[in-house]
């Protein structure tokens, strides 16, 4: 891995720069797994910056990153202070995994400086967890529907409708550019079960 010299040659290749390009190296390097950081560390309290350039290379190699992070985790979003940087940038992903069987199937958003615009009035409560905060769950009361603008990776600016468990998956990372994390959401801590009988239940 030659962290500090990737250069990219395609949106989704990453071209070794190491010293032996010269002689026809053309190793791709590969996406670095994270570490995530746990509940009591301070970056996931701090309010994340708005990030100036999202077409960058730099924010390219951060998202990249986060993508490797969440599927090695099986998370079904990440936010990028939860791999210790506090910039705006999250990703959602909701697919069925052994953490969320029942999850539907989207390709990957990766969602920059985000906005909500509106939320439904209609509230729902539904099981929540969280890299960050890994053995519990907690049932969580959300807007069933959201619009939302955010910049892609390009910098065009979009603005989007989510709803459901994709509105809750983005509501939840964008509460993690906040300092925000689930357990703040919830009505009583009576709504907090553990992984493993939440496991039992979904069986
Ligand atoms: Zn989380």
């Amino acid at each position: 891995m030659y962290a500090g010299f990737r250069r990219r040659r395609s949106p989704f290749e990453w071209v070794c720069a190491c010293p032996y390009l010269s002689t026809g190296c053309t190793e791709i390097t590969m996406a670095q797994v994270r570490q995530i950081a746990q509940l009591g560390q301070p970056v996931l309290r701090g309010v994340a910056s708005r990030v100036s350039l999202p077409a960058s290379d730099e924010v390219r190699t951060l998202v990249d990153d986060m993508l490797a992070t969440m599927r090695e985790a099986n998370g079904v979003g990440i936010a990028a202070p939860q791999v210790f940087e506090p910039l705006a940038v999250f990703i959602v992903a909701s697919r069925p995994n052994p953490r969320y069987p029942n999850a539907p199937l989207m390709e990957p958003e990766v969602v920059v400086n985000p906005e909500v615009m509106e939320q439904a009035e209609a509230v729902e409560k539904g099981w929540e967890g969280c890299l960050s905060i890994p053995g519990i769950r907690g049932e969580v009361p959300r807007p069933t529907q959201v619009r939302v603008r955010y910049q892609t990776l390009e910098g065009a600016t979009v603005e989007k409708e989510f709803d459901g468990f994709v509105a809750r998956v983005f509501l939840h990372e964008n509460d993690h550019l906040h300092g925000i994390v689930f357990l703040d959401r919830l009505e009583t801590t009576r709504d907090i079960i553990t992984e493993k009988e939440f496991q039992a239940r979904m069986a």
